[in-house]
């Protein structure tokens, strides 16, 4: 588990496009925190930027008090969640669990404890044996959550992860999220462009807009004084 923190941080884009302006933000250690604001915002940038996806401009980053500015993904001991989950087709969902374990040279007896508890946690045991392809939506989805889970990173980190599903999933996935996150507690940065599903679950919501933070604070206070 790790404190995320943002100082002054910019993007500027090869085209010249300012796309993070400035960005001051704490991230608790063990918070759940939302971006949320319109499209073009910079909230993905952002994220992109706290996993190693894309150089800062300006500013400095630190997770766990270490400055990693200059550290690529793999030595920042984090795990991201995309919306278009990115299985691998011709593994089954045990295999897709399993793999970032087996390129990391996890224990053998590791992998399967590990895998073993992110099934159980997200109710995938009884389809641990297929393919992806036969799936549904939600449990694909859930398969791309236990890939970041078996990791036990310091961080997840997850880019509108649940868009891609429909409305009633959805809110079952926001409950699933809800419920996860209170059982591991590890500190999550999730971006979302969905203002109920920002309040339902952000025990922090920041608010970007051009690039900028307008305001964060938790669901009830900004509820309470827009
Ligand atoms: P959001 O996630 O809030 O939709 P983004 O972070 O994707 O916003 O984009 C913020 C701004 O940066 C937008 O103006 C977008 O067009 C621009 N942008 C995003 N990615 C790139 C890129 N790779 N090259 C140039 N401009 C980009
Ligand atoms: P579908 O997409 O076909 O509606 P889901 O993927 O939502 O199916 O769910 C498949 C099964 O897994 C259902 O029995 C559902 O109750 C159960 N399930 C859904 N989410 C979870 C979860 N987070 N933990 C445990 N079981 C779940």
């Amino acid at each position: 588990m790790a404190e995320i923190v943002l100082s002054g941080v910019d993007k500027v884009y090869s085209g010249g496009v300012k796309a993070v302006d400035n960005l001051n933000l704490e991230i608790k250690d063990g918070e759940f925190m939302v971006l949320v604001g319109p499209s073009g915002c910079g909230k993905s940038t952002a994220l992109r930027m706290i996993a190693g996806l894309e150089e800062i401009t300006a500013g400095t980053l630190t997770i766990g008090g270490k400055v990693v500015n200059d550290l690529p993904p793999k030595s920042r001991d984090i795990a991201m969640v995309f919306q278009n989950y990115a299985l691998y087709p011709h593994m089954t969902v045990e295999q897709n669990l399993a793999f970032g374990l087996k390129l990391r040279k996890t224990p053998k007896a590791e992998i399967e404890r590990r895998v073993k508890e992110a099934a159980a946690m997200l109710g995938l045991e009884p389809y641990l044996k297929r393919k992806p392809a036969a799936l549904s939506g939600g449990q694909r989805q859930r398969v791309a959550m236990g890939r970041a889970i078996v990791r036990e990173p310091q961080a997840f980190l997850m880019d509108e992860p649940l868009s891609n599903l429909d409305a009633k999933l959805r809110v079952q996935m926001r409950a699933s999220l809800h419920q996860l996150h209170e059982r591991l507690g590890v500190t999550t940065v999730y971006v979302t462009h969905d203002q109920v599903e920002a309040m339902t679950l952000g025990d922090r919501v920041a608010v970007l807009k051009d690039g900028k933070l307008q305001q964060v604070d938790t669901p009830k206070n900004l509820f309470d004084h827009p």
